[in-house]
């Protein structure tokens, strides 16, 4: 794979496809695998950095679930528009793809799929083989500055004067979170410059802050069986996730704080527009899902007449550490850090039930783009054509993967949007020669 001076860089090609991590991989071995001739431009040293970097480097490569529930994951617009391409390439396409790749895989709790090897360098050689298998000729260390229509097609020029030109240009350049990786943001000015709508990009998937010292003195505490909450300054709900949360000296972490993290995150976008102090954002989470209100109830009444006087820590089902326990009881203004379940008062043991079902970490913002695993925002999906990936009104060009204005949850749902966005672009790049 090699990297060329600029100098040199002078290609003609079929296709152009700039950007090699998830997207423009798959893109990249689709077209070339359908005959045409292809040149994968990659700004940094290596391919699928970001692969490297997943799932703690184990790669958490898509989902067990069908292509209808995966897709309605991404909101109204996002699963409208991912419908043609989740049909295409379902999750257990992409599962079956990576085995014809000689990457066994498995399934991990949460509707994961991982290489049952657990590491992600197997996912990104595989991708690495398949590109190279299909002929693609990449090239690396050629940061693309822009771009441009010529007269038969487009010409894709690198930062230090090269040009690759091309009937059509594949754009999978990412977006800007963790821009340690490579991906600062580069395609968006290239497609403002050709008049296509696009959404402010915000972080996402990116863990929550809390200026709240009660909260971050929980640091290290993990809650695996818990629903998290993201409610507005009107208490309204803005979403809720059955996934696990981690309380950091930041505030929260995990699935269950960073699946909510748009929210916020666009709140503070807007607020920083318009000159104004972001909205306040809270967390409620039902330390106690299984049970409801009535149950929690009855369990404490019960341990209230149980000899040994229980203290509350221990009469619930839930293993729930004594920091933890304290800034409940101060939550539901309890006398006592872990009081006794029969010193408590009716009145006592509802504000406790109320602190359970919606225990309180106040939220101010996000860790930002530096710590975010997705962007969301970037090129507006109606400039698209859900079909084919192709950018309207801009004949040879096409988008996909994280450029696009798509954020998923955690749990392989974002290579799942990159992997099958990347395969209507490479089938369209073949089709439409
Ligand atoms: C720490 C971390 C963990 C993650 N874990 C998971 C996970 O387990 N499961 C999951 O589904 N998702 C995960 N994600 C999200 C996932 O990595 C992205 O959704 C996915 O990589 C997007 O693919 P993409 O090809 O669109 O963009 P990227 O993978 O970001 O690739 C874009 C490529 O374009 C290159 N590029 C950028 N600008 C230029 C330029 N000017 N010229 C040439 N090349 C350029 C970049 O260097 C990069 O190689 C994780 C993300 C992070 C940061």
């Amino acid at each position: 794979m090699p990297a060329l001076s600029d100098e040199q860089l002078r290609v003609t090609a079929d296709v152009c496809v700039v950007g090699a991590g998830a997207a423009g991989l798959w893109a990249a071995q689709v077209a070339a695998a359908a005959g045409c001739r292809v040149v994968l431009l990659e700004k940094t040293r290596r391919t699928g950095t970001k692969v490297l970097a997943s799932g703690g480097t184990k790669c958490n490569l898509t989902t067990t679930l069908g292509w209808q529930d995966a897709a309605a994951l991404f909101g109204t617009r996002g699963e409208r528009f991912l419908r043609r391409a989740f049909r295409t390439l379902p999750p257990d396409a992409v599962r079956d793809r990576f085995e014809e790749w000689g990457v066994r895989t498995e399934v991990a709790p949460l509707e994961k799929i991982f290489p049952s090897s657990g590491k992600a360098v197997h996912v990104r050689d595989a991708l690495e083989r398949a590109v190279d298998h299909a002929g693609v000729r990449t090239i690396t260390e050629a940061p693309v500055a822009d771009l441009e229509r010529t007269s038969d097609g487009w010409r894709v020029m690198t930062m230090g004067g090269g040009e690759v030109r091309a009937s059509r240009v594949v754009l999978s350049p990412g977006g800007m979170s963790y821009p340690s990786t490579g991906t600062t943001g580069d395609g968006y000015p290239w497609l403002e410059a050709l008049g296509c709508e696009m959404v402010e990009p915000v972080p996402a998937l990116v863990p929550l802050t809390s200026s709240d010292t009660s909260i971050t003195d929980l640091t290290g505490i993990a809650l695996q069986e818990v629903v998290a909450r993201l409610l507005d300054d009107r208490g309204k709900t803005l979403g809720a996730r059955e996934r696990p949360v981690l309380f950091t000296h930041h505030g929260v972490s995990g699935p269950g704080a960073m699946d909510h993290s748009v929210h916020v995150a666009r709140e503070v976008a807007s607020a920083r527009r318009e000159g104004r102090a972001p909205r306040a954002f809270r967390l409620s989470l039902d330390l106690l899902p299984n049970l409801d209100r009535d149950e929690v109830r009855a369990l404490l009444i019960d341990a209230a007449g149980r000899p040994g006087a229980p203290r509350i820590g221990r009469v619930l089902p839930a293993e729930l550490p004594k920091r933890l326990v304290a800034v409940i009881s101060a939550q539901a203004g309890l006398p006592e850090t872990d009081p006794r379940a029969g010193e408590l008062n009716k009145s006592q043991r509802h504000a406790l039930v109320e602190v359970l079902k919606g225990f309180s970490v106040p939220i101010d913002g996000t860790l930002g783009f530096d710590k975010a695993e997705v962007t969301a925002g970037g090129l507006a999906l109606r400039e698209v054509d859900p079909g084919t990936m192709a950018v309207k009104r801009h004949p040879g060009l096409y988008a996909c993967g994280e450029i696009l204005d798509l954020a998923g949850p955690i749990g392989g749902l974002n290579f799942q949007s990159a992997f099958a966005t990347a395969e209507l672009a490479g089938r369209a790049v073949a089709e439409n020669g």
